[in-house]
């Protein structure tokens, strides 16, 4: 049936309901209500209580104009109990006209509190002399687009509403009987109906919070949708074929007897997961999420050290260019250097030209920045893909990623890694697509951060500590925080602190690190740092990843109230990597805001990470907690990971139940929910 063949829905209608996602008329029946209003009880004048939205009626008392600095038209109503006054700041003379003392009224608005009397503002209202009948359901008020009114749109879904109940048009259940039974929940039909057209009776605290059962209904398929179309991309990389990558006993012992401590039994785990995982023939997709500090680049490094004695190539991608450095020195550690090479956007001319010589004919290891996936960049056989830090990644670098090596016979395995700890549900739904491991456990030794908020004007205290941990043979950070502005006022505002803090410890030996820095002197710097040549480095946020200096042990952040939680955890986790006590300072600017001072109150609080995400998914939402605000990210019109948590976990299991059982039905539901089934993947 087409939009225009309901009464009131022209074709310049029908053309702007397209932008709504409308198109069709069973399209509006998924256009759902935001809010309510209940216009099926007339509420006596003398119960009503502010804020509270209510439908009276009664006679005019009398009408009258205020002339005030905006004029303004009063209407004074009695029903007998207690009288209320209706105000118009935009009115017509004739409006006032009608309003004859004596006649009758019934308004609808938000009740106020007013000089003499209780008040409405610009009340909806009509005149009657006859009763008036009243609504039998609660009225659904609609989003809106530019150009078509609420009462347009309401008086379209209630002929489908109408259709639909009569049978006329139809919407096919998806979900199985004894699955909606064993649920307790209404059929896709009665839940639509109930919440376009819900009773007078209805629990509108429940639907106004979607919690109600027939909301439920709905988010869930909504949930499905996603987790199906996730585990349909999975399934269809699952299909493709990979390079086998078994590793001996032997060489495991090798590589462990290099290192310079045991693996926690948390590591050993995922290690475990992932050579599991390489020696089959089809492609890893394994997301390794582990706290800042948790010990992922060395599980990495097991991985690496599979596919180098399977004679594949591994490549590794930091977000900045001091980590992939780090991770190249670290690595050049365990590995021979001639089996590795370091790849950035800074490496130029004839170097490039050697490094990618090198790539071509078969060297081992390959690390870098994202310039590892430019076209010119050709692997002889690549067999292992590690993507550290995944987060901090746009989309189109990690379709980039994705796309290299699609037309050979052979995929490489994925490995992605990530210090963002999302809470599981959230990480279940937006990674379905992955298999999860979890390093739950930091290396022993690790002592707790102790973390102090103080204002920037403390200076002289803050002196005192830096002084105090760079005597003890300790290092410190100092950051600054100037965000959003370019990467050459940055620099200057760290040169500037730099100056300055040069002035306060003249004993000191202090660093400087940005982004305007050529990417030698950027290393350079780094490098005498990391051999304690440096006492106190001042940075911008470049060092906020992966950077690993376990002689640090106090990190001031300037402005810190700036950041946001996961960015001031992440800095926070340069320190603390060794066995001395760490500290943290978070400087900030008075007067905090009332989510900065919350921010920075948790931090104070808290050093673990996953209780930091849970806040920060509260404060900031989903979308941006996975880093990336961008079409592909996963996105629901009406589930919401904090409200909808027990849902999620449901929809989860739900999922597979229905992949096995009802496979012929999945595909329906994706398609329902989801236009094009490339905007839920999230590599
Ligand atoms: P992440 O990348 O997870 O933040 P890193 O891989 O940089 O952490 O490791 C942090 C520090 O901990 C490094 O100095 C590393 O050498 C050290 N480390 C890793 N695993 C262990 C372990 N099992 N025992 C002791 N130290 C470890
Ligand atoms: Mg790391």
């Amino acid at each position: 049936m087409q939009l225009t063949n309901l009464k009131g829905i022209g074709k310049k209608t029908a053309e702007k309901l397209i932008l709504l996602g409308i198109e069709q008329v069973i399209d509006l029946l998924f256009h759902l209500p935001l809010r309510y209003q209940d216009k099926t009880k007339i509420t006596d004048i003398a119960d009503l209580s502010f804020g509270q939205t209510a439908l009276i009626e009664g006679q005019v008392v009398k009408t009258y104009l205020i002339n005030s600095r905006r004029p303004m038209l009063v209407c004074e109503i009695n029903d007998g109990t207690d009288t209320i006054a209706l105000k118009f700041f935009n009115y017509f003379y004739s409006q006032k006209a009608k309003m004859i003392p004596g006649s009758y009224i019934r308004a609808f608005g938000e009740i106020r509190y007013g000089k003499n009397m209780m008040e409405i503002l610009h009340p909806e209202y009509q005149h009657f002399d006859k009763p008036l009948p009243l609504q039998d359901s609660l009225t659904a008020i609609y989003p809106k687009s530019e150009g078509i009114n609420q009462s347009t749109i309401q008086k379209a879904i209630n002929q489908v509403i109408e259709l639909l109940k009569k049978g006329e048009i139809k919407v096919e259940e998806f979900l199985p009987k004894d699955i909606l039974q064993s649920l307790q929940l209404p059929t896709l039909k009665e839940a639509l109906i109930y919440i376009h057209k819900p009773p007078a009776d209805a629990d509108t605290n429940a639907l106004l919070a979607s919690k109600h059962q027939t909301q439920q209904r709905l988010i869930l398929e909504e949930i499905l949708a996603h987790l199906l179309a996730m585990k349909k991309i999975k399934q269809q990389a699952q299909a493709l074929y990979a390079p086998e990558l078994p590793i001996s006993k032997t060489h495991i012992a090798q590589f462990k007897s290099l290192l310079p401590f045991a693996l926690t039994n948390a590591q050993d785990k995922v290690v475990n997961e992932i050579f599991n995982d390489i020696a089959l023939n089809h492609p890893m997709q394994r997301l390794v999420q582990g706290d800042v500090g948790s010990g992922k680049t060395v599980v990495a490094a097991l991985a690496i050290q599979a596919a180098f004695y399977q004679n594949h190539q591994s490549a590794m991608m930091a977000p900045t260019e001091i980590l992939a450095e780090q991770h190249y020195k670290t690595l050049s550690t365990w590995f021979d250097e001639n089996d590795i090479v370091f790849l950035s956007g800074a490496i130029k001319g004839k170097e490039r030209i050697k490094v990618l010589e090198k790539i071509k004919n078969g060297v081992k290891i390959v690390i870098g920045t994202h310039a590892l996936f430019q076209k010119d960049v050709i692997f002889n056989a690549l067999g292992l893909v590690i993507i550290d830090e995944q987060h901090r990644f746009g989309v189109h670098q990690r379709l980039a990623l994705r796309n290299k090596g699609q037309f050979e016979a052979l995929q490489p395995h994925m490995l992605i890694m990530t210090a963002t700890p999302i809470p599981r549900t959230l990480a279940q739904t937006a990674y379905a697509n992955l298999d999860i491991s979890i390093i739950d456990e930091l290396p022993p030794g690790r002592q707790e951060i102790s973390t102090l908020v103080i204002s920037n004007d403390k200076m002289q205290q803050i002196a005192v500590r830096i002084k105090a941990n760079c005597e003890n043979g300790a290092q410190a950070y100092w950051v600054c925080t100037l965000i959003e502005e370019s990467e050459m006022l940055r620099a200057k505002a760290a040169n500037d602190s730099f100056e300055e803090l040069k002035e306060w410890f003249p004993d000191l030996r202090i660093g400087l690190v940005h982004g305007r820095l050529k990417s030698s002197e950027k290393q350079d710097i780094m490098n005498q740092f990391k051999a304690h040549k440096l006492d106190l480095l001042v940075a911008t946020t470049v060092i906020e990843v992966g950077v690993d200096v376990p002689n640090a042990s106090l990190m001031v952040i300037e402005n810190a109230e700036r950041l946001g939680l996961s960015q001031l955890h992440q800095l926070r986790g340069r320190v603390g990597r060794g066995n001395t006590k760490s500290h943290c300072v978070l400087m900030y600017q008075a007067p905090l805001g009332d989510v900065a001072k919350q921010r920075l109150d948790i931090m104070r609080q808290t050093n673990d990470g996953f209780l930091i995400a849970r806040h920060d998914l509260k404060i900031r939402g989903a979308g941006e907690l996975l880093g990336s605000k961008q079409k592909g990210a996963v996105q629901f019109r009406l589930a919401d990971y904090e409200r909808d948590k027990s849902i999620f976990q449901q929809a989860q299991q739900l999922a597979s139940e229905l992949i096995i059982d009802y496979p012929e039905i999945c595909q329906k539901i994706i398609d329902r929910w989801i236009v094009s089934s490339d905007e839920v993947s999230n590599v």
